[in-house]
């Protein structure tokens, strides 16, 4: 192999915002046959906004988010970004939401004093605020810290998730209060980047642990089968994912975003981040896109492999 291809290569990739850490990359981009697309930052914006806030207890839909929102002030994760911002009053709703659901931008709660802040990736945040005990996060985590759900509560999670929302419960001193949806919008390039991929004869597969009914929609919206679709996985899950997919003889590549996506990026063939991703997310890649656009995923694969073929 004549290293001037290689480098030619890895220089017309700089051109296009597509940085591969180095020569033994383009092997392995060949023999890849499967794409794992963590969602929220890579297939989606990653830009959150609530959409509407269900009391489910004895607080109002203000009460409930100036809680949510003051327990997750101390977290970076997008649902976090997005409820403090509600909660700051500084978001008009793009809709308002099922019966009982109030819009979010009706409502200017502020935030309140919060200490004690802990997260726990892929589950949720507990902060004591305003003296109460605030737990926001997802069912099974919150059900883990000792608050009961009721079936009146299981169902209005069903109904905000079945709606397309991304719906985290929130609980004050051990009591279920309320519902806070969100919603993520699709990135402009995704749709065209999948079917770069499916082009190029690659299988596109989405992870994620947002919930399945989330996950349904945005794979429908970007063209991906409904059964390559790994909803709810936790965060350890991600790189269990990855390893399944190769014992059953798959050569993956991982694009991914968040520090949670980092251990599968490292574990798979061929790992892919987002610029716009975590410093842990890229530093665990072999290929960053610069742009955080679908399209250019598709694109260093065939850049990496059109190199390869010139060389050889
Ligand atoms: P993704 O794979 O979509 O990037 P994560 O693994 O970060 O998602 O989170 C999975 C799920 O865990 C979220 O959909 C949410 O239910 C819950 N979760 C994670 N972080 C938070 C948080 N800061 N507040 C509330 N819920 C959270
Ligand atoms: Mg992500």
């Amino acid at each position: 192999a004549t290293p001037i291809g290689l480098l030619v290569g890895t220089g017309r990739g700089a051109q296009l915002g597509i940085l591969i850490r180095g020569p033994q990359v383009l092997e392995d981009t060949r023999r890849v046959d499967t794409v794992l697309l963590d969602k929220t930052g890579t297939v989606t914006t990653g830009h959150l906004a609530v959409t509407g806030v269900r009391p489910l207890g004895t607080l109002s839909v203000a009460q409930v988010l100036a809680y949510a929102g003051a327990a997750e002030s101390g977290s970076e994760h997008p649902i976090a970004r997005a409820i403090v911002e509600a909660a700051r009053g500084g978001i008009a709703p793009p809709e308002s939401g099922p019966e009982g659901t109030a819009p979010a931008g009706s409502i200017a709660a502020g935030l309140l004093p919060v200490r004690d802040f802990a997260s726990a990736p892929g589950g949720g945040v507990r902060a004591v605020a305003d003296s109460a005990v605030v737990l926001a996060g997802r069912a099974s985590w919150i059900r883990e810290n000792g608050v009961a759900l009721s079936e009146a509560d299981m169902a209005a999670l069903g109904e905000a998730q079945q709606a397309g929302a991304t719906a985290i419960l929130v609980a004050v001193d051990g009591r279920v209060e309320g519902i806070v949806s969100l919603r993520d919008t699709v990135k402009e390039g995704s749709a065209a980047g999948v079917a770069r991929l499916v082009g190029l004869g690659l299988r596109p597969v989405l992870l994620t642990g947002d919930n399945a009914a989330v996950a349904a929609g945005v794979a429908a919206e970007v063209g991906i089968a409904a059964g390559d679709v790994f909803a709810d996985v936790l965060p350890e899950g991600k790189v269990e994912a990855v390893k399944r997919l190769q014992a059953s003889g798959a050569v993956v590549a991982m694009v991914g975003d968040g520090v949670n996506d980092a251990p599968a990026l490292a574990q798979a063939d061929l790992g892919i981040a987002m610029g716009s991703g975590t410093d842990v997310a890229i530093e665990a890649a072999d290929i960053t896109v610069m742009g955080s656009d679908l399209r250019q995923v598709g694109q260093a694969i065939e850049l990496s492999r059109r190199t390869l073929a010139t060389i050889k």
